[in-house]
């Protein structure tokens, strides 16, 4: 595996269609991550508040988990597990053959690549479809996704114009908007056919039962809301302990991952389908994976399981920013990856990867669950070394380096015999191109600073002297500005209006009255003579259904038949997707973050917010709460509880999978319009 990996390591640092690729990534997801942050009131505390709910998340495990089985499994959830991969696959294959798949679509879950889950299922005979657009494209090359945020982020859109052209048999075309057209309209039929969706879960709150999945696209909302079967795949360690916490850690995760405030879509599901629900997933089944993890909590690295796959220690780190995801040889790389790999799979197979490191910090300094890497790093290091054969040099020349570093004397006299040795060999502008035997290899691809001529410790004790001895903390994160105080509600309005525009969503603010006509001009602006609804009323809605059907505007109210017969779910979902617009009312609005908060479950179809173009939400001025936190702690609790699926929708649907372009409507809607009513 060590050889393997400095080979495709040369290779990724020759090729310089990835350089390009990953200096892009890193660079414009750094900025967005500090520009994500500083809109934190105080984003200090709130890193230090989401790695303290990790660590008591992993401190207490064991509880966690029983708690989280005990209630998902009381509101419906069926649970299988904690398994091995193996075990794991074989669950989901079973599940799937019970009823008869022949197609699955797939959002994106790095458990399920830890698994490998679909080399399981299509040799038993099932099609299985990446939905996310990065994993579909790299899915057609036969690959494995290069980044655990952005799959393909080793692709320019040409490479990628040109897998969709021979393997879509679509016209070659590097614009990205008809790229993420070609793909949302090759999707729909798999969407609407496939008989099971499978997706990751990005947390698990113990208190509640709840499963918490967010996506961008809106792909994890449709492999949930409408195959008939669901199987979400969850590691055993992400957990949140209760509602509150998750507020936290959705505060976090977003920013660290993509720089947005929050993700288009958070899905909270809470139960199958019921009753006279008219959607959602009939069955719902949790796989939970261990795969090693247990195993790891008891080791040394038992602090990798803190990790909440926001990647943001891959675009800091400067080796993965080099080397690229596929080097690794490990469903998960870059520094995160070195210890996970190295904890689940074995010291043998992938401790070489704690090597792959500066040890910089870079890493450490970016991760909002609080991972100390260069402690853990050091830990699967000593190991590795422990476990695999030495060169000669090394055996004989650590017990000397130990000898010498243990006395300050003997350190001192080293630093001085260093810096003096360093500056005697041939340099290049002061830096050394060429060292000696066994230290050869380093200057073979860099060159070497010589030792400081005046040793830190000494510079330090100088300026101590002189009286310079104060030192300021530069860390980006710390220059945001704290705002104090609890806003008003006009503030509210006003902050939601410049979130929900920022993230190219559409703010209409006006009364009761004006509505009905503001919605029937929208609706003939875009030539739509039907649209979808809820048949669940509020008062505001009740009025402009009158209004609009008086207009000759059809209303359709979507559910899904309860039918085995794929083909007649397949003709009606269908003929729902050609609606322009959908309607619905909401329950509350989030002024941090632009969001609007949607129930499901009878009379309120998921659908009608999610396959049409265009989504029109009814928000009333005085349901707008400055976060998702006071809304919970206002009554959201009870809503998330009675909500089959809850979702919080932040925007369109979004994706900057190729060359990181932004485009919207990938497979939810491309337009968000909140009417806000005083
Ligand atoms: S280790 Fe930290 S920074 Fe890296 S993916 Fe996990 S949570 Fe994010």
């Amino acid at each position: 595996m060590r050889r393997q990996f400095l080979k495709k390591a040369h290779k990724a640092l020759a090729n310089p269609t990835l350089q390009k690729a990953l200096d892009q990534n890193a660079e414009r997801r750094e900025c967005e991550r500090v520009r994500a942050f500083s809109t934190l009131p105080n984003p200090e505390h709130t890193l230090r508040e989401a790695a303290q709910i990790r660590r008591q998340t992993i401190d207490n495990l064991q509880e966690y988990l029983a708690q989280f089985i005990k209630r998902a499994q009381e509101n419906g959830i069926q649970i299988h597990g904690p398994f091995s991969a193996h075990a794991a696959v074989l669950t989901a294959a079973e599940i799937a053959k019970k009823h008869n798949a022949r197609l699955i679509v797939k959002s994106k879950s790095m458990v399920s690549e830890e698994i490998q889950l679909n080399q399981t299922l299509e040799t038993a005979g099932m099609r299985v479809v990446e939905t996310d657009l990065g994993e579909f494209i790299v899915q057609l090359r036969g690959e494995s996704p290069g980044h655990i945020i952005t799959p393909a982020i080793h692709l320019l859109r040409e490479d990628i114009a040109k897998t969709f052209a021979s393997e879509l048999n679509v016209p070659h075309s590097t614009d990205v908007s008809e790229m993420t057209e070609t793909a949302r309209r090759v999707m729909r039929k798999f969407f609407l056919s496939a008989e099971v969706g499978i997706s990751g879960v990005n947390f698990g709150v113990a208190e509640t039962g709840t499963v918490c999945i967010v996506t961008n696209e809106g792909n994890g909302r449709m492999v949930s809301t409408i195959p008939r079967i669901h199987i979400a795949l969850m590691g055993v360690e992400r957990l949140a302990p209760s509602l509150e916490d998750l507020a936290v850690l959705l505060q976090v995760l977003p920013r660290s991952a993509t720089g947005q405030n929050l993700t288009s879509y958070v899905s909270l599901i809470q139960r199958p389908r019921t009753g006279n629900e008219p959607d959602g997933a009939e069955e719902r089944h949790l796989i939970l994976v261990d795969n090693g993890r247990l195993a790891m909590h008891r080791s040394q690295l038992q602090d990798a399981l803190l990790c909440i796959r926001c990647g943001a220690c891959l675009n800091a780190c400067p080796v993965f920013r080099e080397i690229g995801g596929h080097t690794y040889g490990s469903a998960y790389p870059g520094p995160i990856g070195s210890l996970v790999s190295t904890g689940l799979f074995g010291i043998e197979q992938y401790g070489h990867l704690s090597k792959a490191s500066t040890l910089c910090g870079a890493c450490t300094e970016v991760c909002p669950a609080g991972i100390d890497f260069t402690k853990l790093l050091l830990r699967a290091r000593g190991e590795y070394v422990r476990s695999a054969p030495q060169p000669a040099w090394l055996r004989a020349g650590m017990p000397l380096f130990t000898w010498m570093m243990a006395s300050p004397g003997r350190y001192h006299w080293a630093q001085r015999v260093g810096s003096l040795l360093t500056r005697l060999l041939p340099n290049s502008g002061g830096w050394l191109y060429r060292l000696p035997p066994p230290f050869s290899g380093w200057t073979r691809s860099r060159d070497f600073p010589p030792f400081a001529a005046e040793p830190f410790r000494e510079r330090v004790h100088r300026l101590k002297s002189a009286g310079n001895g104060t030192y300021k903390v530069d860390k980006k994160l710390r220059e945001t500005q704290v705002q104090e105080g609890e806003p008003q509600h006009g503030d509210l309005i006003v902050r939601f209006q410049e979130e929900l525009e920022r993230i190219d969503g559409e703010f209409v603010h006006c009364s009761a009255e004006e509505l009905p006509n503001k919605i029937t001009d929208f609706l003939a602006s875009i030539e739509a003579n039907r649209i979808l609804g809820w048949g669940e009323r509020s008062l505001e809605l009740d009025s402009i259904v009158d209004h609009l059907r008086e207009k000759g505007i059809q209303i359709l109210e979507p559910e899904i038949p309860r039918s085995e017969d794929g083909n007649i779910r397949y003709e009606m979902l269908a003929g729902l997707d050609q609606a322009p617009a959908g309607l619905t009312t909401c329950l509350a609005g989030l002024a941090d973050t632009g969001t609007v908060i949607l129930p499901s479950g009878a009379g309120q179809s998921s659908l009608t917010s999610l396959l049409p173009r265009t989504h029109l939400v009814l928000l009333r001025a005085k349901d707008i709460y400055p976060t998702f936190d006071h809304w919970i702690r206002a009554g959201g609790r009870e809503a998330i509880a009675s909500s089959p699926q809850l979702t919080l929708i932040t925007g369109p649907s979004r994706t900057a999978d190729v060359e990181m372009i932004l485009t919207l409507g990938v497979h939810g809607p491309e337009r968000l319009i909140v009417f806000t009513l005083d």
